[in-house]
């Protein structure tokens, strides 16, 4: 079983991305109900505050992506963000990580977690 690892950041893109299209859908299902102007309001509110969340998530990377550090990948040599202790290439999936203690051991997204915590 081969588990699959993404970079953080292409991850949180994805999901702003899909905030998005979840408002927009939201937002285009509130266009159904205009017979019933108050679930309308509501799908209307819902899904603008989907697209509104989308920015601040969009945002929120901007600020991410100054604290991450550029490598270039030994697997694909493409240039790449790391983000905190552990994050897996951009391009190949590639796991990286930026302590040395870690190198060699398997791939494990809770050392992020660990480091957090204490
Ligand atoms: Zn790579």
């Amino acid at each position: 079983m081969a588990l699959k690892y993404t970079n953080k950041i292409n991850k949180i893109r994805t999901f702003a991305l899909s905030l998005v299209f979840i408002g927009i859908l939201i937002m285009y299902l509130g266009l159904i109900f205009k017979s019933t102007p108050v679930v309308m309001t509501i799908l209307m509110m819902v899904g603008f505050l989907a697209i509104i969340a989308s920015t601040l998530v969009y945002f929120w990377i901007g600020m991410l992506s100054t604290k991450t550090i550029q490598v270039v990948c030994p697997s694909c040599e493409k240039p790449t963000k790391v983000l905190g202790r552990v994050d897996a290439c951009m391009h190949c999936n590639q796991p990286l990580t930026m302590d040395k203690e870690l190198e060699g051991k398997e791939f494990n997204e809770d050392y992020n977690k660990k480091s957090t915590q204490s």
